[in-house]
């Protein structure tokens, strides 16, 4: 927290960590089930209140992930912690359900042709299979969060209108969802844009929850988070050092990284629960794991106030 006060009026912030599904579902080396249990358990004991912890999705299309149910049979569940996975259809939502998941998540796109090519269906199609998820999620006592990918752009079809994003939101309120995400895939998304679908999603599902899910592709990541803020949005989605990328879109990059939002957010003087010297060191062991740099900046640089022993370094003029 800064002596200098707030800029927006957000207080506390929750943050979701989306680092073992999002983070890592495109990552070439299979991370082992263990070290998935060991990150997602240091995630809760860090304080993190929502966690995408995998995806029941079908293990030939996302490898990475094909230990869905292991992993959440490995966790130590919190009453803080909500442990969301992702859900792609009825299948997996019952597999879901029966790893006893506290929340789960369905998504498809808000344009055609990324959701054609995602999910091979038409966002109608999308739309009517997302009724029988419901169904079972409900019939199972678990409330369904709904992502909607594309959510600012598209890469196969540019400017995506925000009726579309507005419509399925609304399908998502009227099927009895608790909340949307609005993804930003391809990280496309700008603060003008943020602020038009969040108003926009406000109007047309009041209900709903809104989340906002960033990449950090063009680097303007965080700056669209501040939007975010100004419009009054209080939950946020990144990942462990900045990892991710969606497997479907060409030349997508990371997700916004979750140590450099909270940074942003402490700095802000906005709560979130979270220690982020720890959510640090999770990012700084993540990365030999995957075995490349990781695009996070707080990891590589510590915190503002840190301080270093003089003589450790060089000076220079200029
Ligand atoms: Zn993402």
């Amino acid at each position: 927290m800064t002596d200098a006060g707030p800029i927006t009026a957000v207080r506390k912030v929750e943050v979701t960590e989306v680092g073992p599904r999002d983070g890592i579902q495109a990552e070439a080396a299979f991370v082992p089930t263990q070290r998935k249990i060991e990150f997602i358990n240091r995630l809760i004991e860090a304080g993190v209140p929502r966690i995408e912890a995998t995806s029941f999705v079908s293990p030939r299309a996302v490898p990475q992930l094909a230990d869905a149910g292991e992993v959440m049979k490995g966790v130590k569940r919190s009453k803080n912690t909500v442990l969301a996975a992702l859900v792609p259809n009825a299948r997996g939502a019952i597999r879901a359900a029966e790893a006893e998941v506290d929340q789960i998540v369905v998504f498809m796109s808000a344009s055609e042709s990324h959701n054609l090519k995602n999910v091979n269906c038409t966002v109608d199609q999308s739309l009517k299979a997302f009724e029988e998820v419901a169904k079972i999620a409900h019939d199972a006592g678990i409330p369904v969060h709904g992502a909607i990918a594309t959510s600012f752009g598209c890469p196969f079809e540019g400017s995506v209108p925000v009726e579309n994003v507005a419509r399925i939101a609304r399908a998502y309120q009227d099927m009895g969802f608790v909340g949307m995400s609005f993804g930003d895939t391809t990280g496309m998304a700008t603060p003008p844009l943020v602020r038009d679908r969040v108003r926009a999603v406000r109007e047309a599902a009041p209900k709903l929850s809104q989340v906002l899910h960033f990449h950090n592709t063009r680097g303007i990541g965080l700056a669209n988070v501040v939007a975010g803020l100004h419009e009054g949005v209080d939950r946020y989605e990144a990942a462990f050092g900045g990892t991710g990328g969606c497997p479907f879109v060409p030349k997508a990059t990371g997700n916004i990284c979750t140590e450099d939002l909270l940074y942003l957010l402490h700095e802000m003087g906005i709560e979130t629960g979270i220690d982020i010297r720890k959510l640090i060191g999770i990012a700084r062991d993540v990365e030999p794991v995957l075995g490349h740099p990781l695009p996070g900046q707080v990891m590589k640089a510590g915190l503002r106030l840190d301080l270093h022993p003089m003589d450790s370094v060089r000076t220079a003029v200029g």
